[in-house]
């Protein structure tokens, strides 16, 4: 089982660190359905080098975009030794037609129902060329076979995923065109995901869902079960679920300590063309205040390109997002890709200059732009990489917090993530990453400030 490396990992902004956080899930996922005395190695190229003298009987690799070409290189070499090839993935998925040229078999969608169909077929010889994801549950899935992963290759070695999908529809999310067909959000059974969580080494995870919030009902229960399990975690949200009832008050007793959101864009127009519904009418700064009055770190996305995007658009949301204490931001360039609901228009509209996949990594142009020009884009995006992660704006961010911990917590989380690279490096070399995980705990402790959300905080209270 093979994740190429994305391509990312062969350019000038490569950052080891970054494709050192998370092993492979997906594959260790299926690999629990593989037949006990089945032999598996699962190598992930961001973090080994790849071993490629073997002839297996199956070979399967996950595709995405930006590896697409690694893995069809790698897929036809495979095939010409002899091995039977399996590809599946989001960009499978999107251009079927494309990756079958490189495969035996391929599947389209989520595999937890339709890998295991091929390994029975294919154990009676009738495997078929192609299978899609028909039904759609992970409940009574088997357990993760997280004993193939090699742990101290990852700084997060405990992620975990207990639901797929997400309830929303964005323009350009990938996430329409892979669920298509059936359900595109559902989760775990909440006894099955805390055993998950329990049988996890250590206090640190990483919910890598799309929308740990997205099910008002599972999240409660999850949260209310995790309270006593003493864990510190980092996962998603949209804003809408920050601010509706007091979900997020629950997710922060049990142990968030850090939150992915999906900002996007300060521009209503923007809003609109990308179908951030969610989004609409909401109260960024409200949402922010409720996370920081929690002690939950931000890590907020932004998306530049939309065609509401002026050449203000660049200082403006880095502006606002070290005002607003955001800890560490995620900027993208724009990137139509196949299969999404914003390909479809752009391609309609003759905007998509190539399919050079590589390219499609969200650093790059690759389509037609409106109202700023693909150079303007492309310098306005290294800098405002560059400006939000200067030393004097992570300082400032940090002082937007009334409370000292977290100010501390804050300039520690980001000058760490962004300004050691040596150290990353040596950490990565010597293969001791884990052991940087108390560390990555200690930073993610609670801030104790007593203070309920919503309310006013006393500058600099107790520092815990
Ligand atoms: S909220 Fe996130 S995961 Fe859900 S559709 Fe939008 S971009 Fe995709």
């Amino acid at each position: 089982m093979i994740l190429p490396a994305l391509t990312e990992a062969k350019s000038p902004y490569w950052r080891p660190i970054k494709y050192s956080l998370f092993p492979p899930l997906g594959l260790a996922t299926l690999a629990a359905y593989c037949y006990e005395g089945d032999e598996i190695d699962l190598q992930d190229e961001h973090v080994e080098e790849l071993y490629t003298d073997d002839v297996p009987d199956i070979v399967v690799i996950q595709v995405y975009i930006t590896n697409a070409f690694r893995a069809y290189k790698l897929a036809d070499e495979y095939r010409a030794k002899g091995s039977y090839v399996c590809l599946g993935g989001l960009h499978v998925t999107s251009l079927p037609h494309e990756a079958k040229v490189h495969a035996d078999t391929i599947f389209l969608g989520p595999g937890e129902e339709c890998w295991p169909r091929f390994l029975k077929d294919y154990r009676n010889g009738c495997a078929e060329k192609m299978y899609i994801s028909q039904e759609r549950t992970i409940e009574n899935i088997p357990s993760v076979r997280r004993d193939l992963i090699k742990r101290n290759l990852y700084l997060v070695p405990n992620s975990i995923v207990v639901s797929r999908g997400c309830p929303h529809h964005c323009s350009f999310c990938y996430k329409d065109a892979f669920f298509e067909g059936g359900k595109s959000f559902y989760t775990q059974r909440v006894d099955a995901a805390l055993s998950e969580i329990d049988r996890l080494p250590g206090r640190h995870l990483y919910f890598l869902d799309d929308h740990l919030l997205g099910n008002q009902r599972f999240s409660t229960d999850l949260f209310e079960g995790m309270k006593s399990m003493n864990r510190v975690f980092q996962g998603a949200s949209t804003i809408d679920a920050i601010l509706r009832g007091d979900l997020i008050e629950k997710a922060a007793e049990a142990g968030m300590r850090s939150v992915f959101v999906g900002f996007e864009t300060l521009t209503n127009g923007n809003l609109v063309q990308s179908n951030k519904r969610q989004n609409i009418g909401r109260d960024y700064e409200e949402a922010i205040k409720r996370l920081h009055s929690l002690g939950i770190m931000i890590n907020g996305s932004f998306v530049f390109g939309l065609d509401d995007d002026g050449k203000d658009v660049f200082k403006r949301t880095v502006d606002w997002a070290v005002k607003n204490g955001l800890t560490t931001c995620t900027f993208h360039v724009l990137t139509p890709y196949p299969g999404t609901k914003l390909f479809q228009q752009m391609e309609a509209d003759g905007r998509i200059l190539h399919r050079n996949w590589d390219l499609y990594d969200t650093r790059n142009v690759v389509y037609q732009t409106r109202s700023l020009s693909a150079d303007e884009l492309k310098k306005g995006y290294d800098w405002a990489y560059e400006s939000f992660y200067s030393w004097s704006n992570i300082l400032k961010a940090s002082m937007q917090h009334d409370n000292m911990k977290h100010a501390v917590k804050h300039f520690t989380y980001a000058g760490g993530w962004k300004k050691f690279e040596p150290l990353w490096n040596f950490m990565i070399k010597t293969q001791g990453l884990n052991k940087m995980l108390p560390l990555l705990e200690s930073v993610l402790s609670k801030v104790r400030n007593g203070n309920k959300a919503g309310t006013t905080i006393s500058p600099f209270p107790a520092i815990a």
